[in-house]
């Protein structure tokens, strides 16, 4: 299941399906690109069997790899099954504990030196916990900030998490996306055009070295940009 759903910013229900996948005895593979680091996950009371994720979220490193925590039970009986070269995990596991933590093929240097520096930075914040809290009030203040401005979340507050949030595209006769985007980008913020299939939205994320003054002033940037 992916965790955080980040086209809606729906955070998904991990303990319900959780005692369902072992109600039924499968294996648990989670998506956690967009939790994992910002937002505590127990693999062992959950019975997660396969978590993924990448440097370039939560983990607040720059883009450039995914990593996989698993069980050794389970990723010692995939050796062969991997139908792509590049994506043969079990071969990239057996590389990495013969050779001192070598990569397969040629590795991205800079991006796991950043990764490094991105979990001391982690560490010094206090970790899953510190960073959960710190995004959970940035996505609860640009709510109520939005809501004052006139904006309408496409989720009902107990669905959100605290990585993303869509907003429905105001009813405004004259709102156009494009303006409103160029006007915020000129004022030094980027927003996400909406993806989800049936509503008109767009999204604003909160993972990051953000702090509460960066959405007070992004607050203040969008009442800016609002000009209809
Ligand atoms: C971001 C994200 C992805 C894609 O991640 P990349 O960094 O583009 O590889 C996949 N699933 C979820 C849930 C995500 O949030």
């Amino acid at each position: 299941m992916v965790h955080c759903e980040a086209t809606t910013g729906m955070l998904n229900p991990l303990e319900a399906i959780s005692e369902l996948v072992s109600h039924y005895r499968k294996t648990f593979i989670l998506d956690a690109m967009s939790s994992f680091g910002g937002i505590p996950i127990d693999m062992i009371k959950l019975g997660i069997d396969v978590l993924i994720s990448s440097s370039n979220k939560c983990i607040q490193g720059v883009p450039g790899f995914g990593f996989v925590i698993c069980k050794h039970a389970l990723i010692s009986q995939c050796k062969g099954n991997a139908r792509s070269l590049s994506l043969d995990l079990y071969d990239q596991w057996q590389t990495m504990e013969q050779n001192n933590g070598k990569w397969r093929f040629t590795s991205p240097t800079h991006v796991v030196r950043a990764f490094a520096q991105a979990l001391i930075e982690f560490e010094q914040e206090g970790g899953t916990k510190a960073r959960y809290n710190r995004y959970k009030s940035n996505q609860s203040l640009l709510v109520s900030g939005m809501r004052e401005l006139g904006f309408e979340t496409l989720l009902p507050d107990p669905l959100h998490s605290p990585i993303i949030t869509s907003f429905f595209s105001p009813k405004e006769p004259r709102y156009n996306f494009k303006l409103f985007y160029e006007k915020l980008k000129s004022l030094g913020y980027v927003i996400y055009p909406g993806k989800v299939s049936d509503a008109d939205c767009f999204r604003i994320g909160n993972i990051g070295e953000v702090y509460q003054k960066d959405i007070e002033s992004l607050l203040q940037a969008i009442g800016e940009a609002k000009y209809w």
